[in-house]
């Protein structure tokens, strides 16, 4: 019955029906379930002596004359005279002379417009309007839809008011216990209360119980694949290795985030399910450091593992530290586009003569195999696509474990919705010894001066520092003469520092030769656009100098800023701009003062919603209507719990 197309509705014919459909509705529940966007509460009408410039007010007046007139230009302008018996008001109307057959003298209306005030004189301009006496129960919650330019809110509300009787027939979809755990509205009586609201609390109820519904349902999904994924049994089995044995690999004591993440690895390899353990960890937090135990525990039961960065330079960083920790007892290899006999290590990669295999994209190639690969580990997860994470995956063998790492942490509410499949490690402590970065904002041309100075000193002293140049668009030409520019104007002012720089086109073998020298402390300043990126790790870099911060999201200035503050030495990240907007101002204060990039995240959240942040993900976004990633952070969480006690 609900599934019938509204054209079964009196009054809605084709013409009709298709104005509907551009709202997506195109059957009764459709209709149903085309919720207004906001509610205008009759039951609270102001006086029109409280009414302020540009607010939008509800009032109750009645209509004492009409004023008719000509604008210089020729349209005809209705003034109304109305009167709520204390103040006076005029209703103005521009072209609309029949708005006075409409009006009729001496009633008395509610009216709902945007509201100007001068002085004494106040005005509303093309209000909406409602006889008084049309609303015999007086006072009520009028609800507000989303429109399209063919579609009135009295088109919605007449088609609505013509299935009234029909809400009874709409089906709850909610365990009969959840809703009485919860206190919560049965469907069809919150969605009647959407449209025919008998009171504001009314509505908040039944927005409530929709949300929960909303939530509960894509959580249920999604619990449902994970409990799936938990049903697929592990093929290959590690022997089980002492954490302090992997501990003491390193010359440092791992932080509780690491050690515990190291842990929640090992007893993934102990259980019968296959590892899928998302790691989300701040720049600089130590995720390498995870990797390598993982590979160390792989290698203890003679198995491949191989790790798969998104650029040469950090695949070729991660190598290095692998073979820092591991050279002894393990057989380690670089697998990059540029590298030497590549024919031959491949061969040796497919013969099973390395443990472990670090590359690009590179790995994924079709003449590419493994002898015995069971760990992956993708780091910066995010940057590669579905596709290519599958394709190693089928290079190695059945069932193998994997660990994706990304030092963009998304807010917790958005991972409970979209990695709730997923087992998450989330490394929150920085390794000992780390300051603070200290972040500011660099304005005025004696500010800038200073600074220069300040870098001048720090850079006598022996630390070095990173300049973003500013970025112009895609434009890689552009970019290359912005970067260029930068290093002749500094050439000129340092000039007995060696500065040296790279940008997006350069090929990959002299940047990584630029990137080296930078490491090994030969070069002192280091010019680019964005091709320092995520990962490069240079502990004695303590400057970060982001000039244009305009073209930089708030979490890509934190990535950018995570490129300092890697040693013990305090680091510091200045930002410049030509462009100062308020919007830009508010990210610059986020920068400010926060250094965690999870609070960063949140922060992102709010000031540019969820779908910018997840990128590729957002498609999800439309699975809900009612949901605020934000404002609802509590109803979400509490949801969540529902699915992880029922575990187990
Ligand atoms: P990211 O999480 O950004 O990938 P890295 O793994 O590159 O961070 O680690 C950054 C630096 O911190 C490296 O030089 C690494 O050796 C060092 N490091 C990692 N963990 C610790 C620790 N627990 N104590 C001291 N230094 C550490
Ligand atoms: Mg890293």
């Amino acid at each position: 019955m609900l599934k019938q197309s509204i054209k079964t509705i009196k009054g809605i014919g084709s013409k009709k029906a298709e104005f509907f459909a551009s709202l997506g509705v195109y059957s009764l529940l459709d209709l149903m379930s085309l919720y207004p966007f906001r509610y205008e509460d009759l039951s609270s009408p102001s006086m029109i002596s409280d009414i302020e410039n540009e607010e939008e007010a509800v009032f109750l007046a009645r209509v004492l004359s009409f004023e008719s007139s000509r604008s210089y230009n020729g349209k005809n302008i209705l003034r109304v005279n109305l009167s709520d018996d204390y103040s006076k008001m005029q209703a103005i109307f521009v072209n609309s002379p029949y708005i006075q057959k409409l009006l009729i003298k001496d009633e008395i209306y509610w009216f709902h417009g945007k509201c100007s005030v001068y002085g004494k004189y106040k005005s509303v301009f093309h209000p909406e309007f409602l006889l008084y006496s049309d609303k015999p129960e007086g006072m009520g919650i009028k609800p507000v839809y989303p429109l399209n330019k063919d579609l009135k809110q009295k088109d919605i509300k007449n088609a609505l008011a013509s299935c009234e009787n029909l809400f009874d027939l709409i089906e709850e979809n909610l365990p009969e216990k959840i809703i009485d755990k919860f206190d919560l509205i049965k469907k069809s009586e919150a969605m009647y209360a959407m449209h025919f609201p008998s009171s504001m609390e009314n509505v908040e109820k039944a927005r409530y119980r929709l949300k929960f519904e909303e939530i509960y349902l894509q959580q249920k999904e999604i619990f449902e694949k994970r409990k799936l994924e938990r049903e697929k049994k592990r093929k290959n089995f590690y022997t089980d290795v002492n954490s302090e044995e992997i501990f003491s690999i390193y010359d440092f004591e791992l932080t509780e985030s690491q050690k515990k993440t190291v842990e929640d690895i090992r007893c993934d390899l102990k259980s019968d399910a296959i590892m899928k353990r998302l790691i989300f960890g701040d720049v600089g937090s130590g995720k390498t450091v995870i990797a390598i135990s993982a590979a160390y525990m792989a290698l203890k039961s003679s198995y491949q593992t191989c790790i798969m960065a998104p650029t040469e330079v950090l695949a070729t960083q991660h190598y290095e530290e692998f073979k820092k920790y591991l050279s002894k007892e393990a057989k380690i290899c670089l697998l990059v586009a540029s590298v030497k006999e590549k024919d031959r290590l491949i061969k040796e990669i497919a013969a099973g003569r390395y443990d472990i295999i670090v590359g690009t994209h590179a790995l994924i190639q079709e003449n590419v195999s493994f002898k015995k690969l069971s760990i992956i580990v993708t780091d910066e997860e995010h940057r590669f696509g579905v596709k290519q994470r599958h394709s190693l995956q089928n290079k190695a063998l059945d069932g193998a474990d994997t660990l994706s790492m990304s030092a963009t942490p998304i807010p917790r509410t958005l991972s409970m919705i979209y990695y709730g499949n997923l087992d998450i490690s989330y490394l929150v402590d920085m390794p000992k010894g780390r300051k603070k970065i200290i972040t500011k904002f660099v304005d005025g041309r004696e500010n800038k001066k200073k600074l220069l100075k300040f870098i001048y000193d720090k850079i006598k002293e022996g630390e070095q520092a990173y300049f973003l140049a500013p970025r112009i668009e895609d434009d890689e030409e552009k970019n290359k003469s912005s970067v260029e520019k930068m290093v002749k104007y500094f050439r000129e002012i340092f000039p007995d520092f060696s500065i040296s720089y790279l940008y997006g086109k350069m090929n990959s073998a002299e940047k990584e030769r630029r990137m080296e020298a930078f490491k090994k402390g030969e070069i002192s300043i280091l010019i680019s656009t964005t091709v320092i990126e995520v990962g490069i790790n240079v502990p004695n870099a303590t400057i970060i100098l982001i000039s244009g911060i305009e073209n930089f999201g708030l979490s890509q200035l934190h990535q950018l800023r995570g490129r300092v503050g890697r040693g013990e030495k305090q680091s510091y990240c200045f930002l410049t701009t030509n462009k100062k907007s308020p919007n830009l101002m508010n990210r610059v204060k986020a920068m400010e003062r926060y250094n965690s990039g999870f609070d960063i995240a949140e922060m992102d959240l709010k000031m540019r919603g969820p779908g910018e942040i997840l990128g590729d993900k957002q498609h999800g976004f439309k699975l809900f209507k009612l949901i605020d990633y934000l404002e609802d952070h509590d109803l979400i969480m509490k949801v969540h719990k529902i699915f992880l006690n029922n575990e187990d």
